[in-house]
């Protein structure tokens, strides 16, 4: 995987060597390091070999020359969908839904104990542990033999089954990292997912096939992707592939992926939970409704159908359900019997093998069978259910809870740094952080940030994150004012000389400063400086680069004065609040400016205050320009201008030189109702999108403005009705400009319901080519009306040309290009040429009918929801021979947005300046040397006693910037210099095995000569029923005899291209292939950061990062005295 060697592996040769400096290093970490004892080591991988049996070794033997079924007892237990965590746990409120999670681990874990056959698989480790923790030392000794014994095995094993379009890369990793970490400490490595299990997600992108893949898992089963594309795949025995998961990284992001014939649901007719209503095996002799035969037979019937769609002889059948298995017997039971009657009939030939079995046995049967398999290059996004439900619309539902999960990252990030920077450990740390990690992983759950929850629950995860987000900043507040006050500390960044660290020079004080986060800066409100006539203002800046941003503090008049550390008076500018945030009903605020100001060359990984007081002065207060009728308006600086016309519409851009046409409006789409009964009387609802037509409506033809300039910003106000405006801005140095837009309530009085859509038009030349991101990582190359694998039918023109938008979207032609870097994950598409467009926010009267049965009608303060939020559009020249490039560029600014300096604001009228100057460290950085703009330090934080994680990535693609697309090399020892580092250690991408230690199961792709034809069925085989169970409470549905040409239409749709001939003529064109293809040529140079000369050249701590390159590291720590 990397050219240099990990730290920890190119020293031994073997394994008894290993095994040496392990129990050293345990030794040395006084045996009491939970990693020693929890961390999978090569040494005792083979221990468990003889003690323990887990994982492969404990597969149940399969029948060579049979069809092996592996019959998988699962449960699918959502963190939170239409009642809470809690309520699912508990099984409250069994009226919306009998559900309780407690019961299910209680009742299998005792029918496992009965029998050693038997198999389960558990999934989420927020309810896992929550049960957990409630048993007695007796029973889970129990379970942990369970573990041991392969019988109870763990998949997936995040804190939640993270959704794949909203999710953001740093958050999924995030919460990867904490479950598989809970899983490690419990049980160890029998415990260790091997198999990705995201049955549910609504969707798959490529991003989340890298990760699993660079996490050390084996391999991915999935249920839900487009119906074409399944039955595609399943006429053509594609549905178990190679999923070349990144167009940069090569094989280390090659990830076995197999769809599931039925989604996660068993086959019809085989449900034997308490809650189905299928038959149970009736096997006594006489009785008259003893039914073993027919049901036998239809079993036989179902699992032959089913292989056909399949290479090997197995095929795995989930046997589960949503909250299946709260009376575990009800189903083993059955499952006994079915397993019993079936395999006796191999004495009479059959060569049907049914078996108890897991994800990972089935993998390993089908790593064992030895043949080759297809690849994949691009994702499964958007996901169709049918030809009118695309699953696009839940990419924008609930905007405002999605960006609260944003903030609730970015809190979490500047938690960490700070935890793991405390100069004195408090007890209640580690707590609070688990707190927040713990919310953080519920917020990524695939009915959490997708907005497909009912309102009661969105309620709840949005009280969760709030109060973890209190939690945590009582550590902040702690260590902050620990540093603050610090004023003794030898420290090796003073030595080196190398950066600021302003330590305050008097006495000790003995001072408690609040640093408060204000939790309403995005209605342009905060309780400190609206209040207090002096006040501080600490920016901890959470990234590894030196930074410089505009700061806005909403104050009640114009006449402050800030200061910072030094005694200098920072220039600053006023600008109203916007009337239209002024006027929002909810706001309580006397707030009426904000004062903008330069925080310049904020520290790495640290913070700087300024002094902020109150002045009896009378400044000018902001007036706008005089209205102008007559001519163009502008706004800028010397990097980008934006033009206006006189109807108050942006109409160009300038910048690189060079005047490109970009339009900027709001439109919307009025949402499709119906009964949901038949597919074509589908309803636009949380999850799908589905307009009534594909035309826009315009929300207005001459938006009022108001434009006022200053020396720092730039702004125009623009009013487009009584609920869109917008405010558009320039700052003084930088290179994009934002696009603040503040939508609701938006009106639903004539019964009609809403998808709100910012639109960018350009000239730019895109030819139907755009870009989207993957999780806010690689970028995905899209064609409108396409997909890299099979022949697009849409019936669905608009929804079915929406992508999830994690960050950004971006289109250029041969001369430029425009990106759009968004706050939080919205639904976006390029509709026409030139176009790029986002959804921002919807209000809906219908339920889509996929079981939310809430139409989502979000409203607040006895109104529909108000959603602000931003975009920040770069317009620059697609060239890539100089540095930065426009990409690199949009790189830097995603980062940079993604994790701005937090605000935190003090009280400071009980503390002069000069005392605040003079006692108090108001500049700190935690890091020697900072990183290059193109590193990233993604994670740094507490972890074992006397550890730390960091993660690095680089956030470049290799083909993106001459210069920043080079791979870096930097000592760790030289960036993070004010922690003792005395060992350093890599591990996969999510800490739970030593880099070293993980061996991936290796999977042979076809070769050029095998033609999808040696595996084609050349019958129109599939049952319907397949396409028609895509959903849940949509089974009855069935297509409805629509007007002569849509019908032929619908059912041309669902044949299947079957027949060879038909299938040659179309040729694949598989953009996202032929760009990995591409990608994989190139050569990055190296640059590296550290030279001969420097103190710590010690290259163990040297490590290398090629582009999009993600690595992960346990830091050993030695704490001073
Ligand atoms: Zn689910």
């Amino acid at each position: 995987m990397h050219s240099t060697a990990s730290c920890c592996r190119y020293q031994f040769g073997s394994a008894l060597q290993l095994f040496t400096v392990f129990l050293l290093i345990c030794l040395w970490n006084n045996n009491h390091n939970k990693l020693c004892e929890a961390r999978p080591q090569t040494v005792e991988h083979e221990k468990i070999t003889v003690d323990k049996k887990c994982g492969y070794e404990s597969c149940p033997k399969t029948k060579p020359n049979m069809l092996n079924v592996h019959l998988v007892p699962h449960t699918h237990d959502d963190v939170g969908w239409l009642k809470t965590v809690d309520q699912y746990y508990y099984g409250s409120q069994t009226l919306i839904q009998k559900a309780g999670v407690q019961y299910i681990l209680d009742s299998v874990v005792q029918e496992l104990l009965k029998d050693s056959e038997k198999r389960f698989i558990y999934v989420e480790s927020a309810f896992f542990f929550k049960w957990w923790r409630e048993q007695t030392p007796e029973l889970q000794e129990q379970v942990k033999m369970l573990v041991n014994e392969g019988r109870l095995e763990f998949i997936g094993g995040a804190w939640s089954m993270n959704d794949e379009a909203t999710a953001h890369y740093q958050s999924i990793v995030d919460q990867f990292t904490w479950g598989l970490r809970r899983l490690n400490d419990t049980f160890g490595e029998c415990a260790r997912p091997r198999v990705g299990w995201q049955i549910d997600p609504f969707g798959h992108s490529r991003e989340m096939a890298s990760m699993f893949a660079q996490m050390g898992f084996d391999g991915l089963f999935f249920g839900r992707l487009d119906y074409q594309d399944k039955m595609e795949r399943l006429t053509t025995k594609s549905a178990e592939m190679i999923w070349r998961a990144s167009a940069n990284l090569d094989e280390p992001a090659h990830l076995f992926t197999g769809a599931l014939y039925n989604q996660y649901q068993p086959p019809p007719g085989f449900c034997f939970d308490i809650l189905c209503a299928d038959e149970p095996i009736i096997d006594a002799k006489h009785s008259p409704d003893n039914n073993v035969n027919r049901r036998v037979d239809e079993f036989i019937a179902i699992s032959r159908n089913m292989s056909k769609g399949y290479r090997t002889n197995n095929i795995l059948v989930t046997m589960g359900e949503d909250f299946h298995y709260q009376n575990a017997i009800s189903w083993y039971k059955n499952l006994d019997k079915l397993i019993k009657y079936t395999n006796a009939r191999q004495e009479n030939g059959s060569n049907v093998n049914l078996l108890y079995s897991t994800p990972s046995c089935y993998l390993k049967s089908l790593h064992d069978a030895g043949i080759t398999w297809p690849t994949k290059d691009d994702d499964f996004f958007p996901y169709a259910s049918d030809p009118h439900a695309y699953w696009t619309g839940y990419f924008t539902s609930r905007p405002t809870l999605k960006r609260y999960e944003r903030v609730g990252n970015h809190f979490l990030q500047v938690c960490k740094q700070l935890t793991a920077m405390a100069p004195k450990i408090a007890g209640q740390f580690e707590p609070h952080l688990s707190f927040l990690r713990e919310a953080m992983g519920v917020m990524q759950h695939h009915d959490a940030v997708t907005g497909t929850e009912k309102q009661a629950v969105a309620a709840d995860y949005a009280r969760r994150l709030e109060v973890a987000i209190r939690a945590c900043a009582t550590n902040t507040k702690e260590i902050l004012n620990q540093l603050t006050i610090d004023t003794s500390r030898n420290t090796p960044e003073r030595e080196l000389g190398k950066r600021e660290r302003r330590w305050a020079t008097g006495p000790k004080k003995e001072y408690l400063f609040k640093f408060e986060t204000c939790t309403l800066l995005n209605i342009s409100s905060c309780a400190v400086p609206e209040q207090a006539d002096k006040f501080t203002l600490t920016l901890y800046n959470p990234l590894a680069q030196t930074v410089t941003d505009y700061v806005r503090v909403p104050v009640p008049n114009v006449n402050y004065i800030v200061k910072d550390f030094d005694d200098v008076t920072i220039e600053t500018q006023f600008l109203p609040v916007p009337a239209p945030v002024q006027d929002l009903n909810f706001r309580k605020s006397s707030a009426t400016y904000e004062l903008v100001f330069t925080a310049t060359e904020l520290p790495a990984l640290g913070y700087k205050s300024y002094y902020i007081t109150k002045t009896n002065g009378n400044n000018m207060k902001p007036v706008p320009d005089p209205p102008n009728q007559s001519s163009f308006t502008s706004i800028g600086n010397e990097f980008i201008r934006l033009n206006f016309d006189t109807n108050g519409f942006l109409v160009t851009v300038t910048s690189d030189g060079m005047t490109r046409i970009v339009n900027q409006e709001f439109v919307y789409y009025e949402a499709a109702t119906g009964n949901n009964r038949e597919f074509r009387n589908r309803s636009s609802g949380a999850y799908i999108f589905r307009p009534a037509r594909d035309q826009v409506r315009s929300i207005a033809l001459q938006p009022k403005l108001k434009i006022y300039r200053g020396d720092l910003v730039e702004e125009v106000h623009q009013s487009f009705n009584e609920w869109v405006s917008q405010v558009v801005r320039v700052y003084r140095q930088q290179r994009h400009a934002e696009f603040e837009w503040l939508v609701g309530p938006i009106p639903v009085d004539d019964g009609k319901g809403k998808e709100i859509v910012s639109r960018f038009n350009s000239d730019i030349s895109n030819a139907d080519i755009f870009y989207t991101d993957s999780n806010g990582r690689e970028m995905i190359k899209r064609k409108r009306d396409h997909r890299d694998t099979w022949k697009l039918k849409l019936l669905e023109h608009t929804a079915g040309n929406y992508y999830p938008i994690t960050t950004k979207i971006a289109l250029e032609d041969d001369t430029a290009r425009m990106a759009i870097l968004t706050d939080r994950a919205q639904g976006g598409s390029s509709m026409g040429a030139g176009s790029l467009e986002l959804m921002i926010h919807r209000r809906l009267l219908h339920d889509d009918a996929f079981g939310v049965n809430e139409a989502l009608n979000e409203t607040a303060y006895g109104e529909g929801l108000v959603a602000r939020g931003t975009h920040y559009l770069i317009v620059g020249s697609s060239k890539k021979n100089q540095s930065p490039t426009t990409q690199a560029i949009e790189r830097f600014t995603q980062l940079q947005k993604l994790l701005p300096a937090w605000s935190l604001f003090s009280n400071a009228e009980n503390i002069s300046y000069e005392d605040w100057r003079g006692n108090f460290t108001n500049i700190y950085t935690g890091v020697g040397m900072e990183l290059p703009a193109n590193i990233h330090l993604m994670s740094y934080e507490p972890w074992h006693e006397n550890e730390i994680l960091v993660r690095f990535e680089h956030i470049l693609e290799k083909d993106e910037d001459p210069d920043y697309s080079q791979a870096v090399q930097f000592n760790v020892k030289n960036i993070l210099t004010n922690q003792n580092i005395v060992d350093m250690r890599e591990t996969t991408l999510s800490a739970n095995a030593w880099l070293g230690d993980n061996q991936r199961m290796q999977f042979v792709p076809d070769g050029p000569e095998v033609a999808y034809n040696s595996y084609g069925v050349y019958e129109r085989s599939l049952d319907q029923q397949l396409l028609l169970r895509a959903d849940r409470p949509l089974a009855a549905a069935k297509f409805h005899n629509e007007v002569e040409r849509d019908k032929r239409e619908e059912e041309e749709l669902l044949q299947m291209t079957t027949n060879r001939l038909k299938f040659n003529i179309y040729e694949a064109e598989e953009l996202n292939r032929e760009r990995a293809e591409k990608l994989r040529k190139v050569k990055v140079p190296i640059r590296r950061l550290h030279d001969e000369n420097m103190k710590n050249d010690d290259d163990r701590f040297l490590i290398e990062l090629s582009p999009m390159e993600m690595r992960t590291y346990i830091l050993t720590i030695e704490k001073e005295n």
